[in-house]
Order: structure tokens, then sequence, then C-alpha cells
């Protein structure tokens, strides 16, 4: 199968309001122009010093988006152009996305990442958490990030219920959050969820925004 049978397969299954993003961390640019020939314009990467090299010499009009762990020193490099950063996980993170936004005149659009896998190693808020960070933002008068909704990564198993509730449960704090008083610079609209193994399960439960790779790319070089 071709990468534009793929994106083909991907589009018939996933509805026209959850935005399809071709994850194409590790892969070469000239698999990333197949898919942008077959009319991809949504890619993201998680690692900044790839995304803005494949940013440099890809075509202008690709949305990019942030979906790794991101340190607060190389913020700097991807605010420039990055279309969304979902995997905000600090409130450093967000203060010094802010600050790089006040300096390139933009308001940058983020996501939470919010921890609903069992496993240890992801990074993330707690519910608590993000209710806390979303009661302290007005205070801290941040003008230069809006921030859309909220990601999220399932457990890696094969046990579809834990999945599907990992998801739902990420659902429910997301519509928690919309149907509350938000401030100025929150809009909850994204609900960040799903990739290759998982992202029937993750529409069903809610998605606007599947992040998929491997099944529209195959197997990484590097995992
Ligand atoms: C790699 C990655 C994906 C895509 O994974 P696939 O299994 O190849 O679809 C999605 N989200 C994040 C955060 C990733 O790092």
């Amino acid at each position: 199968m071709s990468v534009c049978d793929n994106l083909e397969t991907l589009r018939d299954s996933i509805p026209a309001a959850c935005t399809l993003i071709a994850v194409s961390k590790n892969q070469p640019e000239e698999k990333i122009r197949e898919a942008y020939n077959c009319g991809q314009r949504h890619f993201g990467e998680n690692r900044v010093q790839e995304l803005t090299a494949k940013y440099e010499s890809l075509p202008k009009d690709i949305s990019w988006h942030m979906i790794g762990h991101l340190q607060t020193n190389k913020v700097k490099f991807i605010v420039p152009f990055v279309s969304l950063i979902h995997s905000i996980d600090s409130i450093r993170l967000l203060e010094e996305v802010n600050r790089q936004g006040l300096k390139n005149n933009r308001i940058v659009p983020c996501l939470l990442q919010v921890h609903i896998a069992r496993e240890e190693t992801k990074f993330g808020f707690s519910a608590d958490e993000v209710r806390e960070l979303l009661h302290s933002l007005p205070a801290r008068k941040l003008a230069h990030i809006q921030v859309q909704g909220l990601m999220g990564m399932a457990t890696f198993t094969t046990d579809q219920q834990q999945v599907r509730s990992e998801f739902l449960e990420l659902k429910m704090l997301f519509e928690h959050m919309r149907s509350s008083a938000l401030p100025e610079n929150v809009t909850m609209e994204r609900l960040s969820m799903g990739m290759t193994a998982d992202y029937p399960l993750a529409i069903e439960a809610g998605s606007t925004m599947v992040r998929v790779g491997t099944a529209i790319f195959g197997q990484r070089e590097r995992p």
C-alpha cells in the first residue's frame, strides 16, 4: 500500500469533523511530500530539531504539530511557525511558550497533555492539576497563548476496555472543562487522542484530532 492509499483508507474511517494529523517523526522528507501531494496538510513531529529542519525544507502551507515532550529551552525554535503544541505538561513550559509568543508577536495555540495511562513514564497533568492550572491562569496574564483543549495517550495495551475507559475519562474531563467558566485564553474545542493502534476507540470516545503515523507511513526506521 502506498502512502496515498493509506491516507485514503484512513480518511474513510475518520469523521470529517476529526482532524487527521500525519505523524511523520523519523520519516524521510520524501514520504512527507508523498502525503502532501495526496492533500495531507497536518503533520506531527516529536523532536524540535527534526521539526524545524522539516519546516524549513518543506512547503510553507503545512500545519506543523508538536506532539512530543518539549524542553523549555527549545520552545523558541518552534514558536515562530508551529500551529499547535499538543504536549504542554507544565506551567513553566506554558509560561515560556507565552514569553516566546510575545517575542514573535503571535498567540500560540496549545493543548494541555493529560496523563490518562496506567504507565508511569508518560508526561502530563492529572485531572486535578488541569483544573488547578485553569483556575490559576487569569492571574498569570498569559496573553500570548491560547489553550484550545486537551491531549492524551492511552496505555500501550491490547486490553480494549482499558483503552476505552482511559479515553472516556479524558473526554469527561474535556466536557467538564467546556461547561465551566473558562479564562479568556482558554477555548476547549480540541481533544487530541488516538494513534494507529487505538484511533477507532478514540473517535468513538469523542476525539477531534487523531495522531496517526504507522498506519500512514509504515514502520519507522527508529522507534
Ligand atoms: C509516535 C506518536 C504517535 C503516532 O504513533 P503511531 O502508533 O505510529 O500512529 C502519536 N502520538 C504521539 C504523541 C507520538 O509520539
